[in-house]
């Protein structure tokens, strides 16, 4: 689509919104139903599109992309009566005979732009909630993963087309997106492009919802069970690629234990991708040649304990362990989004604690520790995201923990209720009557001391 048709895109969003159309539960069910039907019949389209993408299996494509995105579709649609509904609160003394709730309300039109790396899940996930909360919405997916782009393309086939148009493009459709006026952003991305999308937001005045990324670190305490907790932790990482917001970016332990920590994830990585993981159909690629260079570039200096076997012309990078690394080591310095585990040794969990805490607040703290004191200690002198004891990923799949970043892992938050809420105006309403005026004596001017007595 040319640039200059953009604004117009963003305008006849607003006039479909204006309109009125989109606030009765009726159309908003109906469109959620629409866009469940739109993953039904384009599922062959779709996975087929992750497969080229990112060699995305068929069903790890169901598995991590979809089904979780028809749980939040039928969540939307069992419960949007209720969330639309009114919410009654608490009443003070002076409004005791009053009609005192939170009435959501939509916001108008929401910009969502998408991230590649889980592409379907991360632009159609925020838009249930959108459509649910009744705006409108114009739906930019990343243009990275180029082939789901374009299925998602087809989204206005099946969805009312003025209120929720698809724009495709690169970093100049989204440039030219921030420039317009939106009722609010729901950005998933890195955060550098992050403070760009608030920067523009701020222009118009438009919330944003942020869902950024960084380093999530992963505490290995020595009395846990290395076999179970390196299994899990394994799964975290290689998946996708180890391209997963909240995969577990290092690894913190003990000098003591490094040695099994290794071994056991040696161990994993057969059990889940064979001897050979480039041919294997569950392992993935890096999605292109400037995010392969880029994380090759993170091993330099660094000792490779598992893996570091690439090849350029597939986007392939074996699934890798770096031990011994220290925190001013390459890899360490940033996200790294790909299949790279650095193990960081360190002294226990209070060394552990004191390198979070000098570091950006992450996306998802991991802690494995068959002591609840350590897992309680973590949860009460860090901050994160989210926290996960002895596990990885899981929350994700939980609709009623709102899942979003804090500091500069992001703001604001989704899955379930949240998505609603988060793009809803909570309008607090008042409704008085016009009778029992003598109740109000106490408040008006003179301010007598009788009337304080009342
Ligand atoms: P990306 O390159 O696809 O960018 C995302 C969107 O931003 C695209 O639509 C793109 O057009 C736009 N964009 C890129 N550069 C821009 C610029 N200069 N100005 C305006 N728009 C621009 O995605 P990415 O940033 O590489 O995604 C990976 C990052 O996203 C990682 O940091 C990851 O942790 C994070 N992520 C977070 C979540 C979450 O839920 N918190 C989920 C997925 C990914």
């Amino acid at each position: 689509m040319p640039l200059e048709q953009l604004p117009l895109v963003a305008l006849q969003a607003r006039k479909a919104f204006q309109t009125g159309r989109s606030k009765p539960i009726d159309f908003r069910v109906q469109q959620l139903k629409n866009l469940q039907r739109f993953i039904t019949e384009k599922q062959k389209d779709i996975t087929d599109a992750l497969k080229k993408d990112l060699h995305k299996s068929e069903n790890g494509t169901l598995l991590y992309e979809l089904l979780g995105l028809e749980g939040e579709i039928n969540m939307a649609i069992a419960n949007l009566s209720v969330w639309m509904a009114p919410r009654p609160v608490a009443k003070n003394l002076l409004t005791i005979s009053d009609e005192v709730y939170i009435q959501p309300e939509p916001l108008g039109v929401v910009l969502i732009i998408g991230a590649w790396n889980y592409p379907i899940t991360v632009t159609l996930q925020p838009l249930v909630g959108a459509i649910a909360a009744g705006n409108a919405v114009v739906v930019k997916p990343s243009e990275v993963s180029c082939h789901t782009a374009k299925v998602l393309e087809l989204l206005p086939l099946y969805l009312d087309p003025e209120m929720y148009p698809v724009v495709t493009g690169g970093v100049p459709e989204t440039q030219e997106l921030l420039k317009q006026r939106f009722d609010h952003i729901f950005y998933t991305g890195n955060s550098m492009v992050g403070k760009l999308v608030m920067e523009a937001a701020a222009r118009h005045l438009t919330p944003v919802t942020l869902e950024l990324g960084g380093k999530n670190p992963c505490y290995i305490d020595k009395d846990c069970d290395l076999e179970i907790a390196c299994r899990r932790i394994t799964w975290g990482k290689y998946i996708n690629c180890g391209q997963t917001c909240i995969s577990p970016d290092y690894i913190l332990c003990e000098p003591s234990i490094q040695d099994k920590v290794v071994e056991e994830i040696r161990k994993s990585i057969k059990e889940f991708y064979t001897d050979d993981p480039k041919t294997f159909i569950d392992y993935g690629r890096i999605i292109n040649q400037r995010h392969f260079k880029r994380i090759i570039a993170l091993f330099e200096g660094s000792t490779v304990a598992i893996g570091g076997e690439n090849d350029e012309s597939q986007c392939y990078i074996a699934p890798t362990v770096l031990r011994d690394v220290t925190p001013e080591s390459k890899v360490m310095q940033e996200e790294i989004f790909g299949p790279v585990l650095p193990i960081v040794p360190i002294k226990g969990v209070n060394e552990a604690i004191q390198f979070i805490n000098e570091r950006e607040k992450p996306l998802a703290l991991y802690v494995f520790s068959s002591s609840n004191k350590v897992i309680k200690q973590m949860i009460s002198e860090t901050s994160s995201g989210a926290l996960l004891a002895n596990d990885c990923l899981i929350h994700y799949t939980i609709s009623d923990l709102p899942f979003g970043g804090v500091g500069n892992s992001g703001m604001g938050c989704y899955h379930g209720k949240s998505t609603f809420d988060q793009l809803s105006h909570l309008r607090s309403c008042l409704i008085k009557r016009l009778g029992m005026e003598q109740l109000n004596g106490m408040r008006y001017p003179p301010h007598t001391a009788e009337k304080l007595r009342l």
